[in-house]
Formats: structure tokens, sequence, C-alpha cells
């Protein structure tokens, strides 16, 4: 994989370029996305956005996301996208298989490949040019060095700032995260500058949803949450029927992982939902636990130190019974 700075040059060229994301896309995958996309349209390429799956109805709001083609939903136009595309942007993903059915396609896709993301043990062997840093809050953060280095710094505007402004503040937790360094404020300082209403982004993404899922947090807190004070640590476990009586769409899970970490001397937290058509797992800690080792060892997954996902195969019951060892193997570094 050759260093991103390397199409810095031949952005002046205009392309056919289709961007990806991660399936499920949350703020950082569909803002970093379509804020690459408004910045390469703006330089005249041809730009299509496509998501593995559909999304969250939270992310609706953003400028283009209606444009953006759901690939489950539409594969034929997407294919077409794809079969004519000459760069590929992959972001916010580290391996393939996190664009489900878009993978095998993706593999053998003669098309360059450019990745952009800041996941640990990134796949580099699929991919032509491309920067993967850990130390980026966000893939929206590194979309805005991609602009502001290749020289565009003036072509930000308050389309591509809003979207970039979700991703970086999702990702940091509402800039609380060790990621929200000061060049991340320093961002968020020039995208203020361009005429941003931060008030109304933080608004649409916390404050927009249905009464059937806050309902839903406060049962699953209530009744589906256990704490194994002895590990420091929590789960929470959400069977399908769960789902189907209140009604939970995409992303209405999202956050609810982090309740348990609000509790004094908690470490770390799992969150493991029945999706009927598989087993998904979320893996959140605070300070020294590495929940991106974790999912992988345990759970098929990966991620960040502090934020990591995975999946099984097994039963809901098999899958907490598993992550219940898993947490006693590691007790000693939950300490
Ligand atoms: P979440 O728990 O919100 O689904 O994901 C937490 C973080 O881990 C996100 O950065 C997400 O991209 C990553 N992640 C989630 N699931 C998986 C997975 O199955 N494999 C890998 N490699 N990363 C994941
Ligand atoms: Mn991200």
């Amino acid at each position: 994989m050759k260093v991103i700075q390397e199409i810095y040059p031949l952005l002046a060229e205009p392309k056919k370029v289709v961007i990806i994301m991660h399936q499920k896309p949350d703020a950082d995958a569909m803002g970093s996305s379509l804020g690459l996309g408004h910045f390469l349209t703006r330089l005249g390429h041809q730009v299509t956005v496509i998501s593995p799956t559909n999304w969250a109805d939270w992310l609706k709001w953003m400028p283009g996301c209606q444009a953006v083609i759901d690939y489950e939903y539409s594969q034929e136009k997407a294919n077409t996208f794809l079969a004519a595309a000459e760069w590929v942007f992959c972001l916010d993903f580290n391996t393939l298989a996190r664009t489900r059915s878009m993978a095998s396609k993706l593999r053998k896709l003669p098309a360059i490949k450019i990745l952009i993301d800041h996941h640990q043990q990134p796949e580099s062997e699929h991919f032509a040019y491309g920067i993967s840093d850990t130390l980026k809050s966000s893939t929206s953060e590194m979309i805005y060095d991609l602009i502001v280095g290749s020289g565009h710094a003036d072509r930000v505007d308050k389309d591509i700032a809003a979207c970039l402004y979700a991703g970086v503040m999702s990702d940091t937790g509402s800039f609380r995260f060790p990621g929200a360094s000061a060049g991340v404020h320093r961002m968020v300082a020039a995208l203020k500058d361009t005429g941003l209403n931060h008030t109304i982004i933080h608004e649409e993404l916390f404050d927009n949803f249905l009464e059937n899922r806050l309902r839903f947090i406060g049962y699953a807190l209530q009744s589906r949450m256990d704490i194994f004070y002895e590990h420091n640590a929590a789960l929470i476990s959400i069977p399908w029927k769960d789902l189907v009586r209140y009604e939970i769409r995409t992303g209405d899970t999202e956050g609810l992982v982090n309740y348990p970490l609000s509790i004094q001397g908690i470490k770390m937290a799992a969150l493991i939902i029945d999706r009927d058509e598989e087993i998904k797992c979320s893996f959140r800690s605070k300070g020294g636990f590495d929940v991106n080792s974790f999912a992988r060892k345990y759970f098929e997954g990966g991620g960040h130190f502090n934020a990591a996902g995975g999946r099984s195969n097994d039963s809901l019951e098999q899958t907490v019974q598993r992550f219940i060892a898993a947490i006693k193997e590691n007790s000693s570094q939950l300490q």
C-alpha cells in the first residue's frame, strides 16, 4: 500500500469514483464518505457513494445521504458503478468482511482501491494506496487531513463541514475520548468558520428518536443487564423478541453499550444482541483493557483499543456463556 499523499497530484484529473463504508454505517462512516464525496465532486470527479447495508434514520439529514446506494437493496445499480469505477475509496473499515456481501466483489474488482481508516490491523494487501492511523479520532478527521494536505482547504464548505463534524463528534463521544486532540479542536474551529451550526447536528444525532427506543433502553437497563463486579465488567444481552416487541430499527441500539460504563468501577461493557440473522457483539472499555484483542480472540471481531465489535454463530445463551467464561479468563487484566 503506497502512502495516501501519492494520490494528491492525481486528484486534479477527473475520475469515476466510488466511495464505500462499512455495513450498518455509523455517523463517522457516513459522514466521512459524504464529506469526501462532496469534496471530490467539487473537484470535478464523478462520485457515487455506496453503503453495504441500510443505515439509521438519524443519519438521513446529512447532505447527500438520499443519493447513497444501499448495496443490499440495489445491488445491480451499485455493481454498474463499481464496474465503471477507476478509484474505489474504502472508508472507516479495516477488513473487507466489514462490507458484508460486497466483500467478494471488492476482492476481484480491477479498480484502484484506496483505504482511509483508523482501526487496528488493516488488511493493507487489498489496497494500492492508503492510510491507516489508529491515533486518529475518526475517519472524518482523516478526510479533513486529506483535503487540507492536498492543498484544498478553501474547498471546505458548510455541507462538508456538517458531514465531517458529525463523524468526529460521534467517534470521540462528543469530544470526550483521548482521540479528541488539539488538532481535532482546531479542525472543528475551521469547520465552524464555514458557518457550521453544530447544535443542530447534536440534536439530529441525539434528540431525534421515537418513544419506543427510549422505552426499550429503560427496559434493557432494568431487565437485561448483568453486572459482574468481581471482574469489573457488565453485559447487556438482548433477545430477538425484545427487538420485535419494541419495534427496534437499524441504529436504535447505538450507544446502549456505553451505559454500564457509567457505574463506578466498571471497566468493560458488552452488548450482545440476537439480530435473528446473526448475534452481534459490541465491546467498550475505559482505560487499559484492550477490547480490540478481546473481540478478535473470542468473537471474530476487532476495532479499536477501547471500542470494538464482533459476532457469533452460537445461540444468544451460548454466546453469553462464552462471554462470561472470557471475562473470567481476563479477570486479572480487568482489575
Ligand atoms: P460497534 O460496537 O459500534 O458495532 O463497533 C465498535 C467499533 O468496532 C467500530 O469502530 C466498528 O467499526 C468496529 N467493529 C464492529 N464490529 C466489528 C467486527 O465484526 N469486526 C471488526 N474488525 N471491527 C468491528
Ligand atoms: Mn470511525
